[in-house]
């Protein structure tokens, strides 16, 4: 006879390197003994990434679950002509994140807890499966971005490490997220991943054109010396501007990178949360 029983009911909270899922995984941890904390690895993370991860999963005592998507970025890159991924053709989050996500829970019942704050409209790709049930604690227990600084200090994990070099998100070293400054630290820190991402910029088997990370720059010009060093001024005087105008809201904000946040509204949450 067919077994007709109901799947026992997930609670699933997805992971991605960042502060506020962090953040969330340390808050959910005593309230809901049998979640499963899981991570979609594209395998083109931060090293800074794993190392994050790390240090969470011995927090929580619990073993952080990894996905793989069944393939590689390079793969899936050639089935789709050499078209690197883009704000318009955002098909890395699909196949590498929440595939990955969908294919762990299956068709059972499932809560899926995700890390937006109280003090952000973030939109972005979640799963609309109709058995998972998304499910907003910080929005609902008034948790903002002071809120979450406030967890993970008193953890003792901290910020993610890539925050420490100025890199305002998680998610792949290549993501084309990335704003210029963001490009130019990591030429400075990891110029080897660098490298990786500039090798992709090559002519497409479809038609011969180039798609670059940045959309109108090539990351060998950016990478040139002067160019480097002019969007760090710019991006110096831009905080400069920033600083003087939202009177309302904390230092600690603007020094955390909020005002930058708040541009970023569009991104995955799956990848940057
Ligand atoms: S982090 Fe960026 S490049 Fe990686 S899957 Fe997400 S959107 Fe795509």
């Amino acid at each position: 006879m067919a077994d007709t029983s109901t799947p026992p009911l997930k609670h699933i909270l997805s992971l991605s390197g960042g502060k506020d899922s962090a953040a969330l995984a340390i808050y959910m941890r005593d309230r809901v003994p049998d979640m499963e904390y899981i991570f979609h690895d594209t395998d083109k993370e931060l090293p800074d990434t794993y190392e994050y991860l790390g240090r969470l999963e011995a927090y929580l005592g619990r073993k952080i679950i990894r996905t793989n998507f069944g393939t590689t970025f390079d793969h899936l890159l050639r089935t789709k002509g050499g078209m690197l991924p883009s704000n318009h053709r955002r098909w890395c989050t699909e196949y590498m994140k929440l595939a990955p996500f969908e294919a762990y829970v299956g068709d059972g019942p499932c809560v899926n807890y995700v890390g937006i704050r109280a003090d952000e409209k973030r939109v972005g790709y979640i799963s609309h499966k109709p058995n998972i049930k998304a499910v907003f604690p910080f929005i609902e227990d008034g948790i903002d971005y002071t809120g979450v600084l406030d967890i993970l200090n008193r953890s003792g994990l901290g910020l993610p490490p890539f925050m420490t070099w100025g890199r305002s998100r998680s998610g792949c070293f290549f993501c084309f997220y990335q704003q210029k400054i963001e490009w130019v630290r990591l030429r400075r820190k990891y110029p080897e991943l660098y490298e990786q991402a500039k090798a992709y910029e090559k002519p497409n088997r479809t038609n011969g054109n180039i798609f670059y990370w940045c959309n109108d720059e090539s990351l060998t010009d950016l990478e040139q010396p002067e160019r480097m060093a002019e969007i760090e001024r710019n991006w110096e005087k831009k905080q400069e501007r920033l600083k003087s105008q939202p009177k309302n809201v904390p230092l600690i904000s603007t020094l955390g990178g909020r005002a930058h946040e708040a541009q970023q509204e569009s991104a995955c949450l799956i990848c940057q949360l």
